[in-house]
């Protein structure tokens, strides 16, 4: 059974990693899919997030990275997948996510959507909490892959001179 996982990815966690790794235990293919989205300006190209996840994923043959545009279901439709796989951190993730899962029930009877609970060291962690410690200069090394670290000061300190991230841990 093939899951998508769609997301923005902008960029990707440990949280997202850890919720990749465990759907490919469940799943014959997991396909990491990232959303082209217009209507948001994110930190990252599209492209380097792709690159960013392979380069985090290739440790999982099973684990296949891609992007896409317009209906999740389309897209999972074209990729012959059952399945989107979605995590849960929080009351807040849950009542957005059930909204998406109806919806996309209507849209296709024939895919399920499947929760995966948070592991519960990765429960606060998002993209948004990375970007915004980067921004202010502090220490993503213990949320991040270090090439995606990596990646994310260089961005900073070339958009954002004045939040040069000093190494220490704010969390
Ligand atoms: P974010 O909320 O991090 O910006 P995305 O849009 O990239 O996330 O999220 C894709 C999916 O990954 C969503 O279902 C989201 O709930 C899930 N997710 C993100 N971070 C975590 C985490 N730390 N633990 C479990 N699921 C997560």
């Amino acid at each position: 059974m093939i899951a998508i996982y769609p997301g923005s990815f902008d960029p990707i966690t440990l949280g997202h990693i850890d919720l990749i790794e465990r759907g490919a235990k469940l799943f014959t293919m997991v396909v990491v899919a990232v959303l082209r989205n217009p209507n948001k300006i994110p930190l990252f190209t599209v492209n380097q997030r792709l690159e960013q996840i392979r380069l985090s994923m290739q440790h999982l043959p099973n684990v296949d990275v891609d992007s896409f545009d317009g209906l999740t279901v389309k897209y999972a439709q074209m990729r012959g997948a059952q399945v989107l796989l979605r995590g849960l951190r929080a009351i807040s993730d849950f009542e957005v996510e059930l909204q998406m899962a109806h919806t996309n029930k209507t849209l296709s009877t024939q895919i399920e959507t499947v929760f995966l609970a948070t592991s519960n060291e990765y429960s606060f962690l998002s993209s948004s909490v990375v970007r915004e410690i980067a921004r202010f200069g502090g220490s993503v090394d213990h949320l991040v892959p270090p090439h995606v670290a990596r990646d994310i000061y260089q961005c900073y300190a070339q958009n954002h001179p004045v939040s040069n991230p000093i190494k220490t841990e704010v969390i």
